[in-house]
């Protein structure tokens, strides 16, 4: 005779590994498949003419912001950039997701997160049950760093007011943070090197889950389940069901 509670989670365990394959599919071939049909959306920085601030934005909305960040010389960063690289997604998103900084590509174009590890990133908000413009998606600093490094310390501090300028008018519920260096920024970091992945802080009142980047994870595939092990706790956080679970 098989008791409620092992019924609960047998079931909830067949659910979790459905949608461990699920996640894994999806997943897979990333930077192959055309991103889903977008929704609302604010590209703010790539065609900044074009954004129409949501009604009842503050004076100083987000597309102020941007526009700030396309002229800023606040850091030395300013000097190699193409355009600044200021967000994509949406401005009333309950997750946002932080990377460190724009790319080759994302330089050229003022969208972060474009290129495959942009797809791929597309690819894992589709899995965890949201449209592709249903969240938010920025970076520490809004200029390419040259060679594709780490933002310096005073690089992100430089362009900290821009973050928490998107944290505080999105007001999301959960940040994701993508990679050790925004992990770093955003205090997910462990002392004495016990480990950033996985972990939950806090920034600016705002609980932030640690993961990999899309981009290592395309250089290491193996990584997906401890991805979607970060990404399932976010979901449980916010008390929203796993996709396909509900
Ligand atoms: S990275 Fe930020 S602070 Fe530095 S120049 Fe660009 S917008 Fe300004």
């Amino acid at each position: 005779m098989v008791s409620e509670d092992a019924r609960a989670e047998l079931l909830a365990l067949t659910r979790s590994a459905a949608a461990l394959l699920r996640w894994e599919e999806e997943i897979s071939g990333c930077g192959v498949a055309p991103a889903p049909a977008r929704s609302r959306v604010v590209d703010e920085g790539a065609a900044l003419g074009d954004v129409a601030p949501a009604s009842g934005d503050s004076p100083r909305s987000l597309s102020v912001w941007a526009q700030e960040a396309a002229d800023c010389r606040g850091c030395r960063l300013h000097e190699g950039r193409t355009r600044s690289v200021f967000a994509r997604g949406s401005e009333q998103a309950e997750i946002v997701f932080i990377g460190e900084g724009p790319g080759y590509h994302e330089d050229r174009e003022g969208l972060p997160f474009v290129g495959q590890a942009g797809a791929l990133l597309d690819k894992m908000v589709v899995a965890m049950g949201y449209e592709r413009d249903a969240v938010y998606i920025c970076n520490v600093v809004k200029c390419r760093p040259p060679e594709n490094r780490a933002p310096h310390e005073d690089e992100a501090a430089a362009c900290s007011r821009f973050l928490d300028a998107q944290v505080a008018q999105v007001a999301p519920r959960a940040i994701v943070a993508l990679g050790r260096s925004a992990a770093e920024r955003l205090g997910c970091i462990e002392p004495e090197g016990r480990g950033w992945r996985g972990k939950w802080s806090s920034y600016r009142g705002v609980p932030v889950m640690a993961t990999y980047h899309p981009a290592y994870l395309l250089r290491t595939p193996a990584a997906k389940r401890q991805v979607w092990d970060d990404l399932q706790a976010v979901l449980a956080r916010l008390g929203r069901a796993l996709p396909g679970g509900r």
